[in-house]
């Protein structure tokens, strides 16, 4: 039986790709009953029934899914923030990557815009790509003019399933366009799908990029963190994942309790000491699950 990744789901056909080819798929009745439904991304068995046609038989274990938009497996979400306009925060980039950390994925950081950064402003972008550097995050600063610099990003598409995620107007979707000019996505194609109204239910497509599959809608565009609970944020933030264990108390917080390793690794300027003050913010808001932006 083949298989192959759905990457288009429209008026109840699901398109299934496998091996270079596309086959127009119905469901069978089977995941009613187990009530669940395919998702693009998935990786199925099907059944081929004619000329590009066929049935869905089975769907694949899935590594993770997310809601918005609704696609399974994703590896890897590349966070887009713009070094101005608007203007870089590191506050915005931890909320990213605590929600992109929280569903397992792995995240990337971009900085884009960089062509609007004046020279002595530059030193204070370099600094904070260190710091996530240490963190463990592959950071790229760039602006979508440079074209030398854009042929090195493509390389992070090949062999993964991407999601693009990041605040409105911060250049996603010129990003896109800039490295394959060919998608020529219209601006406001990929543009936050808040602003859509909740109702309007619209397409999602995984799209060929550089030997990997991007999704065409950007992710995390929801930013609360209602799917965290307290206890999970420290895994969150690596850097307090990796010293956790060091905590004299079993089930830190990382707050008030006293010999934590935590506060330790921030006052001897190992962990910095914005990020641990972003996981307090986050810690308090989650507990009091009243988002606050
Ligand atoms: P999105 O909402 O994240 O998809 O953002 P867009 O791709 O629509 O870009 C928002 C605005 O930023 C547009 O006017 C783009 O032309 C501009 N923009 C995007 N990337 C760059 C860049 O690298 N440099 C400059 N100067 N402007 C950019
Ligand atoms: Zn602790």
């Amino acid at each position: 039986m083949p298989s192959g990744r759905i990457i288009k789901a429209l008026s109840g056909f699901y398109y299934v790709e496998s091996e270079g080819e596309i086959f127009q798929c119905k469901g069978r009745g089977v995941f009613r009953k187990k009530k669940i439904t395919p998702l693009v991304g998935d990786v199925v068995t099907f059944d081929i029934s004619g000329k590009n046609e066929g049935y869905i038989l089975e769907i694949h274990p899935r590594d993770n899914e997310l809601i918005r938009p609704p696609i399974a497996n994703i590896n890897q979400a590349i966070i887009v923030c713009s070094a101005m306009k608007p203007v870089f925060s590191t506050v915005l980039l931890d909320r990213f990557l605590v929600l992109v950390e929280s569903k397992g994925i792995k995240p990337v950081i971009f900085i884009t815009k960089m062509d609007l950064v004046a020279d002595e402003a530059k030193n204070s972008l370099i600094s904070y790509q260190k710091d996530y550097e240490r963190v463990g995050y592959k950071v790229e600063q760039f602006s979508v003019k440079d074209s030398s610099v854009l042929a090195s990003l493509e390389q992070y598409f090949t062999n993964n399933i991407t999601v693009i995620a990041g605040q409105s107007g911060v250049g996603k979707t010129s990003l896109l366009n800039a490295i394959n000019p060919s998608l020529l996505l219209k601006t406001d194609e990929i543009s936050d799908s808040l602003g859509r109204g909740k109702h309007t239910t619209r397409h999602v497509e995984l799209i060929s990029l550089c030997g990997g599959l991007v999704a065409d809608t950007p992710g995390f565009s929801s930013l609360d963190f209602q799917d965290i609970e307290p206890e999970e944020l420290a895994a969150c933030f690596p850097e307090i994942r990796d010293r956790m264990e060091n905590c004299k108390f079993r089930g830190c917080m990382h707050y008030k309790e006293p010999k934590c390793a935590i506060k330790q690794a921030v006052e001897s300027g190992e962990i910095a000491s914005y990020r641990y003050q972003h996981y307090l913010r986050f810690l308090e808001e989650i507990q009091s699950r009243k988002p606050r932006y």
